[in-house]
This record gives C-alpha cells, sequence and structure tokens, in this order.
C-alpha cells in the first residue's frame, strides 16, 4: 500500500504542487479570482495524511463513536485504516466542536483532491462568518471557488474540493487502500 510508505512531515502539508493536477489548477484559478477580487487568500493545508486525519477525527468525540468508525472502515473493507484510527490514541478535548466527520481514508486531504484555506484581512485570517462583513467576505470566497470548478461542504467552511469525490468516495478508496 502506497501510503504506507509516505507519511508526510508533520502529518499535512499545504503546499499546492502535492495536489492532483486538476485541483492544483483550480486552485490556482481560485487564488486568481480572489486577487482579482481584492481578497488575499491563503491555503493552509493541502495534503494530509492518514494518521493525521485519525487525529483530528478522534478529537472531541467519546470513544463509542471512534469505535464505531473503526468497525464501519473494516466493514467498507479497510482493516488497516481502522488501525490506523485506534492506533493514534487519545486527543484529549473536551467534547467541543467536531473538527471534520471524515475518518482516515476518508478525506479528499488523503487522496491530494482537496484545501482548506482562510481569506485574510488586513494579514489576519478571518475565521468565523457570524458578522455580517465576514460571512460576506466568505460568500464570495466560496462563490469563486465554485467559478473555479471546485466543490463546497457545506458543514466546512474552509474546504473546498474536486467535485463528486462524496459520491465515489469508496472507489477513491479502493484505488488508494485496497
Ligand atoms: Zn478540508
Amino acid at each position: 500500500m502506497k501510503f504506507e510508505n509516505k507519511p508526510l512531515p508533520g502529518g499535512s502539508s499545504r503546499s499546492i504542487d502535492l495536489l492532483v493536477p486538476e485541483i492544483r489548477d483550480a486552485a490556482k484559478k481560485h487564488l486568481s479570482l480572489c486577487s482579482e477580487n481584492g481578497i488575499v487568500l491563503l491555503i493552509y493545508c493541502t495534503v494530509r495524511d492518514e494518521w493525521e486525519q485519525a487525529r483530528l477525527f478522534r478529537q472531541n468525540r467519546p470513544l463509542p463513536l471512534i469505535e464505531a468508525k473503526a468497525v464501519s472502515l473494516r466493514k467498507k473493507g479497510f482493516p488497516r485504516l481502522a488501525e490506523i484510527l485506534m492506533e493514534v490514541g487519545p486527543q484529549g478535548g473536551d467534547y467541543g466542536p467536531r473538527v471534520t466527520k471524515a475518518g482516515p481514508g476518508e478525506s479528499a486531504h488523503q487522496h491530494a483532491v482537496a484545501y482548506d484555506c482562510v481569506p485574510l484581512r488586513f494579514g489576519k485570517p478571518v475565521w468565523g462568518a457570524s458578522r455580517p462583513e465576514d460571512a460576506k467576505l466568505w460568500k464570495k470566497v466560496q462563490t469563486l471557488g465554485v467559478k473555479a470548478g471546485l466543490e463546497i461542504l457545506s458543514w466546512e467552511r474552509p474546504h473546498f474540493e474536486v467535485k463528486g469525490f462524496n459520491q465515489n468516495l469508496l472507489e477513491y478508496m479502493r484505488e488508494r487502500y485496497e
């Protein structure tokens, strides 16, 4: 399995060169569309390895939910991904907000077809969208991402991915992990 031989330094990267060409081109288009509209966009995560994804998934989740994900990964035919989820161990946290729905291997970041980004205002990242001016900024960033050919997720504001990833998740996983 190729993913076994290639753990990323630090578990993740922000380099768009690691993305598959199709999404790398879309990312470049997204950046230039933002720039044309006076928005500075920071891409802060592109590729994330399975161990890092497992850690993120475990954050703020109680053990039964983690075990249920491991069972589901095994059932789908990915025992090694289930092992990774269990072997990264407890991640602390206080059952606050969950950062991802995807277990190891289930996020587009493991397949190099997604990136996370945030607009900057006066050099500072604008994470939230509760203030009207922030919501407007994010709306523009998302509209331009869609224009660049990407798909957005309603539950993960900074995340942009290749079209059709979720519908084809099982094929992506089989391709990479079987
Ligand atoms: Zn993401």
